[in-house]
């Protein structure tokens, strides 16, 4: 256990005074959402915005951002579907020109073709992330509501490997869906993903509050996500306790076993992919395994939003605008912003979260805490964990 202490502590986030001057990850949405489904959890709506960034007014933020100096942050470019873009190609170009290491976070659609992709590489994009919702055509094309989705999600990630793009696979952790995780981590590997993003989702106006798991059902799946982290590179977001997971090298709160959801989950990572099941929880990974921690990037404690208006968020999660690109520079918004100061400031925290030994490598899911209380410095609900102060 020593070993994945240290594999953790390695790598695990910076702490909030780390990244208090310069987000490292940027997530741009370039348009208004014009997904069928329901994968992101944001409240957007189909089609281009009369009010929607400009290439300048982006181009802007990018060299702002490239100001910033090394080491530069890494920008996403989000919106319901990016390739609708018709200046993706030049903005790409932009940013990877500023010396910014630039993903896409592409839809599914017949414009996710192999060329486009590879057209995306040579403009200079390194990584490309696709969603994956359910473990089969069945699950997946549901969440999307579009046939022949889930087929089609598999050839573009294929495709954006082959071209050689970091390719990052996204999936929403919810209640319906949540015994789709065994099949889609085995999904994962086989398109030979670098990285699988698990986000629990956070109630919106848009999502019903049941799909959110519980503090009990949450510790269940950072259980099983412990067990696959030395077979698949994984990282979570807006459950940013997983971090307590892999600091502690064990699979739940000290406190507590991990309960009958984590149990019926390996029995069915023992049933869909038996040899990740034989391998499970074997720290240090096995040769051929990754073994990664996660890198956080929680809501304006190293990673911000700006919508395709402009407006800056903690993340796109925590809808709550701390300003616009089109009147402040993005990095004196990050830096300056009261509210994403409070953030990053683990003194600033209520509750568990205040008073816990491991804000500084946490934090708690901002979002979750706003989502559920109305409060974002509030202790993170989905957090079962009890802080040593308090015994
Ligand atoms: S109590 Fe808060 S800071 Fe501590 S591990 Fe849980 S979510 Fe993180």
């Amino acid at each position: 256990m020593a070993t994945v202490a240290r594999i953790a502590s390695s790598t695990v986030r910076q702490s909030c005074a780390g990244s208090a001057a310069r987000p490292f990850l940027v997530d741009v949405s370039l348009m208004n959402c014009g997904s069928a489904g329901r994968h992101c959890g944001t409240e957007t709506v189909p089609g281009h915005g009369p009010h929607e960034l400009s290439t300048g007014e982006v181009e802007a933020v990018l060299d702002d951002l490239s100001a910033i100096g090394a080491p530069r942050p890494r920008v996403v470019f989000s919106g319901g579907d990016p390739l609708r873009r018709p200046d993706l190609q030049t903005l790409v170009a932009h940013a990877a020109g500023a010396g910014l290491p630039v993903g896409v976070s592409v839809t599914s659609t017949p414009r996710a073709t192999a060329s486009s992709l590879a057209t995306l590489r040579l403009c200079g994009a390194s990584a490309v992330s696709f969603s994956i919702g359910g473990a089969s055509a069945a699950t997946h094309d549901g969440i999307c509501g579009v046939d022949g989705s889930f087929g089609s999600t598999i050839d573009a990630c294929r495709a954006a490997v082959r071209v050689g793009l970091r390719l990052q696979v996204s999936t929403t952790v919810r209640a319906s869906t949540v015994f789709e995780l065994p099949g889609i981590a085995r999904l994962v590997d086989g398109v030979r993903a670098a990285m699988w993003n698990l986000f629990f989702e956070v109630p919106t106006k848009c999502t019903p509050t049941s799909e959110a798991l519980s503090a009990a059902e949450t510790e269940d799946v950072l259980a099983f996500l412990f067990d696959l982290a030395p077979q698949v590179p994984l990282e979570t977001t807006e459950a940013p306790s997983f971090r307590r997971l892999l600091v502690h090298g064990v699979r739940g709160a000290p406190e507590r076993t991990p309960g009958a959801l984590y149990r019926r989950l390996r029995a069915r990572l023992a049933d869909e992919w038996p040899l990740a099941d034989r391998r499970a929880g074997s720290w240090p990974a096995p040769e051929g395994g990754h073994g990664r921690t996660p890198l956080a990037a929680g809501d304006g404690c190293g990673g911000v939003f700006v919508s395709h208006i402009g407006e800056v968020q903690p993340s796109r999660f925590l809808p709550l605008v701390v300003g616009n690109v089109r009147d402040t520079p993005l990095s004196e918004l990050y830096a300056n912003a009261p509210l994403l100061k409070a953030l990053r400031d683990p003194a600033a925290h209520h509750g568990r979260c205040g008073r816990c030994e491991l804000n500084a490598i946490c934090g708690g899911s901002r979002a979750q805490a706003y989502a559920r209380s109305g409060d974002p410095l509030a202790e993170d609900p989905t957090c079962d964990h009890r802080p040593a102060a308090e015994g």
